[in-house]
């Protein structure tokens, strides 16, 4: 067990994965956050956000006392070694990425630290952010006129949400950005449990380790805005993405992940990051061209689902559509930047009533669509979202949805039509059920 006590500043996504997680490799971790209620809610042993696994063993670390919650950033902070920032650095309007809640995290650190700490940048900011960090922390030292020794490390994270617990604990590789041999050492240690497991470890800069975040995100979202452009050609062409995806992964140089045709990226991370690394090439008066064209034809993507829908029609004035999952992905019940949030306003617009059922993210969904109360009726599940609808449209691919009874949704609609925008039916397969088909570039025959 490792002695010292860590603390994790901002219990999201990543703050409590990575709470809950390093607790489980034997670390003392204390996670911290502004958010009262939540912190409330897992003291109360309640869980504040819906991911795959991650309850299991956070009721194990709870018992064995490993893992605690407080508001307290100025105790957790004084308490521990090791502190991580993993708050929430969402887009400025200009692309930029908002840096004010690491910048505060930092100044308190700055303000609190009276012996040799580690404090490691977890979130995914900017490059130069560590040495920003540094700058903060070091003149809050100056104004109380201490001499404090410090290190400031970037660890950025990679998990996925809905598969979050398997990729903290299973990473592909883990990267400490640091320039002192000391902070590496305690790093090592933290990850102990993945370091004996021979994980690659990755050291570098801070500034290289900073990089290798946005670029592998920005990469990872330009393939996916690659196919999709793929599957717009698919349609025109009568050809089949998924039969192109699936051959061009046989090529070890390619890869087949991230090659599936859909309705444009969404989430926390793709659109605000790529975003982010296109604005700070630009402060270096850089046009990073093809990350650029890999947002603009993922904001394409997500039209033309609507397009595909209001194409199938004669008019969508007054029509109701069965919608199908709701989060930007399936296993979590994250919303940020999920294709649904420029689908449905898109359809309503058009006068479309929506009936829709997600297994996990309706409540955090009633939150975003507040503004469509009369226009969206949220079912509770997703036999309901059918029943007499003009169609049916599924947005994400939760399990649920992947063995539907296709004899029930051909019963249940009013109109035959199954937009499929996550290509998880075999168009034959549903037109066996008396159904029309429509997926995401998989030709017309
Ligand atoms: P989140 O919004 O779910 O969580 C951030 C948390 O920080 C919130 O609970 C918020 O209340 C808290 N917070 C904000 N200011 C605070 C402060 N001053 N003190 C204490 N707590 C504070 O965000 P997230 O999805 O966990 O992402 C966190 C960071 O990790 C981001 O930079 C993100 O880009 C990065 N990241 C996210 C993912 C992912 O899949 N979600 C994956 C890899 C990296």
């Amino acid at each position: 067990m490792y002695e010292n006590k860590i603390s994790i500043i901002g219990t999201g996504y990543v703050g409590l994965v990575a709470g809950v997680c390093l607790a489980d490799f034997g670390n003392n971790i204390i996670n911290v956050d502004i958010d009262e209620e939540k912190i409330k809610k897992l003291q109360n042993k309640k869980m504040p956000l819906y991911e795959r696994g991650l309850k299991e063993i956070f009721d194990k670390n709870i018992e064995e006392k490993r893992i605690s919650f407080t508001t307290k950033i100025e105790k957790a902070i004084g308490d521990s070694q090791v502190i991580f920032i993993a708050v929430g650095t969402p887009s400025n309007g200009d692309g930029s990425a908002d840096l004010n809640a690491v910048k505060k995290v930092a100044k308190t650190i700055g303000n609190i630290i009276n012996e040799y700490k580690v404090i490691v940048n977890k979130s995914t900011v900017p490059v130069g952010t560590a040495k920003k960090v540094k700058n903060i922390i070091q003149d809050q030292l100056e104004k109380r006129e201490k001499n404090i020794s410090f290190d400031v490390v970037s660890n950025p994270e990679f998990l996925r949400e809905g598969k979050a617990i398997y990729d903290f604990t299973h990473p592909d590789r883990i990267v400490i950005g640091s320039n002192s041999k000391k902070a590496k050492k305690i790093m090592q240690n933290v990850y102990r449990a993945l370091y004996l497991n021979n994980v690659p470890f990755v050291f570098t800069s801070p500034q290289t380790a900073e990089l290798i975040k946005y670029a592998s995100n920005a990469f990872l979202a330009t393939k996916i805005s690659f196919i999709n452009e793929m599957s717009i050609l698919c349609d025109k062409v009568d050809g089949n993405v998924q039969t192109i995806a699936k051959t061009m992964g046989m090529d070890g140089r390619i890869g087949d992940k991230f090659l599936h045709a859909g309705p444009g990226y969404g989430g926390s991370c793709f659109p605000k990051d790529t975003k982010a690394i296109v604005k700070t090439a630009g402060d270096y008066g850089l046009n990073l061209r093809v990350i650029q064209a890999g947002i603009e034809a993922n904001k394409k993507q997500k039209m033309y689902m609507v397009e595909k829908i209001e194409n199938y029609y004669e008019t969508l004035e007054g029509k109701k559509l069965g919608i199908l999952g709701l989060s930007f992905k399936p296993e979590t019940d994250d919303m940020r930047e999920s294709a649904s949030l420029t689908i449905l306003p898109e359809l309503i617009k058009k006068g479309v009533k929506i009936m829709a059922y997600d297994p996990e993210a309706i409540k955090v969904a009633k939150c975003y669509f507040k503004n469509f109360d009369k226009d969206i009726i949220y079912c509770d599940n997703e036999y309901e979202v059918m029943k007499n609808a003009d169609g049916l449209v599924l947005l994400t691919e939760w399990n649920q949805f992947r063995r539907l009874d296709l004899n029930k949704v051909k019963e249940l609609l009013k109109q035959p039509i199954f937009f499929d925008f996550r290509n998880v039916y075999k168009k034959d397969e549903i037109k066996e059920y008396g159904l029309n088909y429509i997926g995401v570039g998989i030709g017309n025959s």
